[in-house]
């Protein structure tokens, strides 16, 4: 399993996360960090002010197919949003091959750093087929700041166990 963590628009909290993420990780994965690579200009609704998660998602599925990963997953540096909500942390189909965090609303009072290893870990495991969770685990939806650092940064031991059932 080969995942690339490619920051859009990078900033260093992106290199920092990346960093840190195999640490937090319970499988033993290859992470890739590759360059920054400027937002695609059709994501952007000039409407909303904010980037279509969707249209990213689409943008780093591209990246992971002509590069060989098998999952990629973007980190933004800007607000982005999916049909249905004002604005999202991060959005990933089940099973999918890309996700996108946005670290523009985990800034202010806490650690921006814990925050974005948390949406990372929570968008990776819907790659892999995870669902929400209501343990006390980084899979429990979160949509605030608060409920997100309320969350604990592991995979609860349900979770660990459908993941290490799916270690290819
Ligand atoms: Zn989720
Ligand atoms: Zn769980």
């Amino acid at each position: 399993m080969r995942i690339a963590i490619v920051p859009l628009a990078g900033t260093r909290i992106a290199e920092q996360i990346f960093f840190e993420i195999p640490g937090y990780f319970p499988l033993d994965f290859k992470f890739s960090y590759l360059d920054s690579l400027p937002i695609p200009v059709k994501s952007f609704n000039p409407e909303r002010k904010q980037y279509d998660s969707t249209v990213l998602m689409e943008f780093l599925k591209d990246v992971a197919d002509s590069n060989n990963f098998t999952k990629t997953i973007g980190v933004a540096s800007v607000d982005i949003y999916c049909k249905n909500s004002s604005f999202v942390f991060g959005h990933a189909e089940l099973n999918g091959t890309s996700a996108v965090v946005s670290v523009y609303r985990l800034d202010g009072d806490g650690n921006v750093i814990n925050r974005g290893i948390k949406e990372v870990l929570h968008e990776l495991g819907h790659l892999l087929g995870l669902k929400h969770c209501n343990n006390n685990c980084v899979m429990r939806f979160s949509e605030t700041l608060e409920q997100l650092d309320n969350k604990s940064i592991n995979y609860c031991k349900r979770c660990l166990k459908i993941l290490k059932s799916k270690n290819i």
